[in-house]
């Protein structure tokens, strides 16, 4: 499917008069639009609820928006519970699935009433020393083995960190029953960035035949299953889009077809959605500052795997549209790079533009999840701002751009940058 930007180099010019690049940019309408088709799609569930994972674009006027549609906050830290808090979003609205968790979180988050997803058998009794168990209560299931769909195998949960085994989840169930836990939710991730409509139907289905495991065994009905994130994006264009209606489909299917006669059928089904809710969303523009013929061509950006690490760190691709030039062949090979001192840092390779000059504007799609949140400052590279390009067409600032002082900040306690 071609990739279409949410703007035109005559909207990036304009932009540009104010936010100098390199910056991301999220589209208000395409947020919402895509989060209403969400909820339709899982309006056959009473309970449903999406819980933003924070970690994916921690941004609060962002969360804001999605907000407005009923979405709570997936945390795993200290800082996103505080920006979970700061939008307005708190108690139940706040899941706080995170792994190796300090004492301290566990304590700020049972302040928040937040509903706490155990990663781990031992955390039972970790919990309820630093801070008490509550009355509701989450447990994150890792089923072990591989988890495999019909294009062949996915992910490997047995090699992952996360989660109780199915012995564990068991034991667990009982004890927190013993100790008065009231409400019980279950909860996986098994596979990220599926781009397949399968994934989420096949994983409720595992985590629906444990909920009536655990009730025939411990008696416990599980109140809300949470089936995380995972759903994925089409990041190059021969990637087909998730129909997100068949995957509300898949899950209704099984969800009749095995937690209704088991008694179940009042169960609430939670998401924990990052990349589907805002990846497509956010674009990073930047700007063609230098071309260099060496054994191959360059074009140096004035952005860098700092402000967007996916491919240096995992050679993802991200599709790139030259603004002005749309339409023109791709009939030029480059490698588009950024500054830092690693030759890692390259947002393609081999890829086929049009001819680039500089003082181009580079939109590389698909930036509005784990793109500027993944950022860092090695080489002393600043963040870049995030805006929003509202409804209205109109552009607002929702993060400034760091600058040195921002960069040297932790050394307030000496005189050398004061
Ligand atoms: C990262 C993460 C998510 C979001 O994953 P996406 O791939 O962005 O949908 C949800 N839940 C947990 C526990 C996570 O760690």
């Amino acid at each position: 499917m071609k990739k279409e930007p949410f703007l035109t180099l005559e909207e990036v010019k304009e932009i540009t008069r104010t936010y100098p690049t390199p910056f991301h940019i999220y589209d208000e309408k395409g947020i919402r639009e895509n989060v209403r088709q969400l909820k339709e799609a899982f309006s056959w569930n009473p309970g449903f609820k999406e819980y933003f994972a924070v970690k994916a674009t921690p941004n609060p006027f962002l969360i804001q928006i999605l907000k407005e549609y009923g979405c709570g906050c997936d945390c795993s830290s200290m800082t996103e519970l505080m920006l979970s808090d700061a939008v307005g979003i708190r108690g139940q609205d706040i899941m706080f699935s995170s792994n190796a968790t300090p004492a301290e979180e566990f304590v700020y988050a049972r302040k928040l009433g937040a509903v706490i997803n155990l990663d781990d058998f031992t955390h039972i009794r970790f919990l309820e020393d630093c801070a008490g168990l509550p009355e509701t209560i989450s447990c994150r299931y890792n089923p072990g083995g591989v988890f495999r769909m019909s294009n062949g195998i996915m992910d490997n949960p047995g090699d992952a960190k996360y989660g109780f085994t199915t012995e564990q989840l068991l034991d667990g169930f009982r004890i927190l029953k013993e100790k008065g836990v009231k409400h019980f939710g279950l909860h996986a991730f098994l596979a990220s960035n599926t781009v397949t409509n399968e994934y989420y139907p096949l994983l409720a289905k595992v985590l629906f035949e444990i909920a009536v495991k655990l009730k025939e065994e411990t008696g416990v009905s599980v109140e809300f299953i949470n089936l995380s994130g995972g759903i994925g994006i089409p990041y190059h264009p021969d990637q087909q889009p998730n129909d997100i209606y068949e995957i509300g489909k898949g899950v209704r299917e099984v969800y009749n077809q095995i937690l209704v006669p088991a008694g179940l059928g009042e169960l609430a089904i939670y998401t924990e959605l990052g990349r589907f809710m805002l990846g497509p969303y956010g674009a990073l523009v930047t700007r063609a500052i230098h071309q260099k013929h060496i054994y191959k061509e360059y074009i140096g950006c004035d952005a860098c795997a700092a402000n967007l690490m996916r491919p240096a760190v995992y050679g993802a691709y991200h599709h790139i549209t030259v603004l002005g030039k749309e339409d023109a062949p791709c009939d030029h090979q480059y490698d588009v790079t950024g500054a830092l001192c690693e030759n890692s840092d390259k947002f393609a390779i081999d890829r086929m533009l049009p001819e680039i000059e500089i003082g181009d504007y580079l939109y590389i799609h698909d930036t509005g999840a784990h793109g500027f949140s993944m950022g860092y400052n090695y080489n002393g590279k600043l963040r870049s701002a995030e805006l929003l390009k509202k409804e209205d067409g109109t552009v607002q600032m929702i993060r400034r751009a760091e600058t040195p002082k921002d960069y040297f900040a932790t050394f307030d306690f000496c005189s050398l940058f004061q």
